[in-house]
């Protein structure tokens, strides 16, 4: 869909340094503004509004790549949670980001107002060494 930037990554080579990783019907990445060491921005490769909207394959594939990533992030970084919020608020193209929550984040600190730190836990160099860690360990 012409002015989607997911579809705009789904059609080129996905974002910078490329996608982590890449099945059949969901990809996932580093996208700029997220570069939080851990954090993967997943997306459904059609272009979807909704989950309500995914067909059965994607569907039926969602559960098993929820838990092979998931179980890639824990092995390497070993958080205390991965969060898993689906919002689509700044591009309706569905897609969710996987966030590990390291063990030491205080209680008042966790979920939402972890999340909306975001910006204060940006590394690029770091968000990329774990990316390239994650994409060997999903080969
Ligand atoms: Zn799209």
């Amino acid at each position: 869909m012409a002015d989607c930037l997911m579809c705009s990554l789904v059609e080129s080579n996905g974002p910078e340094g490329g996608w982590v990783f890449e099945e059949e019907h969901w990809l996932g990445g580093v996208l700029p503004g997220f570069e939080v060491p851990g954090w993967l921005i997943v997306t459904v490769r059609r272009h979807v509004e909704g989950a309500a909207r995914l067909n059965d394959a994607e569907a039926e594939s969602l559960g098993g790549m929820i838990r092979r990533v998931t179980a890639a992030i824990n092995d390497l970084m070993g958080p205390d949670r991965v969060y898993q919020v689906a919002m689509a608020e700044g591009w309706p193209h569905w897609h969710f980001p996987l966030v590990p929550r390291p063990k030491d984040v205080a209680p008042e600190d966790r979920g939402l107002p972890y999340m909306a730190a975001r910006e204060q836990m940006i590394d690029i160099p770091e968000a990329m060494r774990i990316a390239d860690q994650l994409r060997t360990a999903l080969r």
